[in-house]
This record gives C-alpha cells, sequence and structure tokens, in this order.
C-alpha cells in the first residue's frame, strides 16, 4: 500500500475538513494519527453548529452520534467546573496554615479570573487537562506556598474531573478506530 501512504502523506499537506479526514480513514484504512486521532480532537473542541456542510456529508449517523454524545459528556464535566471550584473538602490533613481564609480566597480568585474564563472561552476551548500545569505556573501570592503544594498534588491525584475530559477523549478516539476496523 506504498501509494496509498505516499498520497496520504500529500493530502495531509491540505487543509482538509477533520469530517473529511474520517472519512477518507475509513475508507482506505488509514491508521495514522494524523488521520483519526487529530481530527476527532478537532471535531470534539468545534461547535456542532459549526461542522459546516462537509460534515453532514462525510459522517455517517454512527460517527456522528458517537462525536455528539462524547461532545455532550465533555461539555458536562466542563459546566461542572462552573459551579464547583475544585478544592479539597476535607483540609484536615494538609499542612498546618494559620492563614487558610486567605488561602482559599486566592485560590478562588485565582481559579476565576485565571481558569474558568478559558474554560468558558467560547471559541478557543481550554483544554482541562492542562490545569494543573497552569495552575503550577501561576503567581499565588498570598498564598502559604505549602497549601498550594498541596492543592496542586490533590488536584492531580484525587481530582477526577480534571481527568476527564481527556479521557472521554481517548474513548471516542478508541471506539472510533475500532468502528473503522
Ligand atoms: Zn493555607
Amino acid at each position: 500500500m506504498a501509494g496509498i501512504d505516499f498520497a496520504s502523506e500529500e493530502l495531509l499537506a491540505f487543509d482538509l475538513h477533520p469530517a473529511h479526514r474520517l472519512y477518507l480513514a475509513r475508507r482506505y484504512g488509514l491508521q495514522g494519527v494524523d488521520w483519526i486521532d487529530t481530527p476527532i480532537c478537532i471535531l470534539l473542541s468545534t461547535p456542532l453548529v459549526r461542522y459546516y456542510q462537509d460534515s453532514t456529508d462525510n459522517l455517517d449517523f454512527e460517527l456522528y452520534m458517537i462525536i455528539a454524545t462524547a461532545k455532550e459528556s465533555i461539555a458536562t464535566v466542563r459546566k461542572r467546573f462552573g459551579t464547583h471550584p475544585p478544592f479539597p473538602s476535607n483540609f484536615d490533613n494538609g499542612p498546618f496554615c494559620n492563614q487558610h481564609t486567605t488561602c482559599k480566597k486566592v485560590w478562588f480568585e485565582k481559579w476565576f479570573f485565571g481558569i474558568l474564563r478559558r474554560i468558558h472561552h467560547p471559541s478557543e476551548p481550554f483544554p482541562l487537562a492542562l490545569i494543573p500545569k497552569t495552575l503550577t505556573d501561576m503567581d499565588h501570592r498570598g498564598m502559604n506556598a505549602e497549601c498550594k503544594q498541596f492543592v496542586l498534588n490533590w488536584l492531580q491525584d484525587d481530582c477526577t474531573h480534571v481527568q476527564k475530559e481527556e479521557e472521554l477523549i481517548q474513548e471516542t478516539i478508541a471506539t472510533i478506530r475500532n468502528l473503522f476496523k
């Protein structure tokens, strides 16, 4: 299948609509990340209204439903952060801190202005998996450094919602790769 491989390399140079890429991947058995994983990620982060005519020609109903259902689950996970800023509910095991009210205040302010706005950005959705790294790099002046580290560890290890979006994306890729076999 060297010819197909060569042609697929050439085709990637064009800016093909992600739905069209998936169509070609299925039709010609193209397995590359650029043909399956990347277009799925793009479709999952693009609002349905912006799929255009091209997608309806190239996505069959089954594929469309898999993607639409995953989008719905992802939207639910993202919305949850709007009402529930992640913070360890039981801080008893955390570092001793005599200014913890201030820590919380700084944390929630930074969350609201630095993260939540990005999560709800209408055109450039911020991947939830980037939350821990973004918060690590953020200046939480006024917050006890040990408390910050404690919350970051908790976010990484125990806050399942932060990883949920990435899990849903990977599940969707696996489902579609299976469908294309
Ligand atoms: Zn504190």
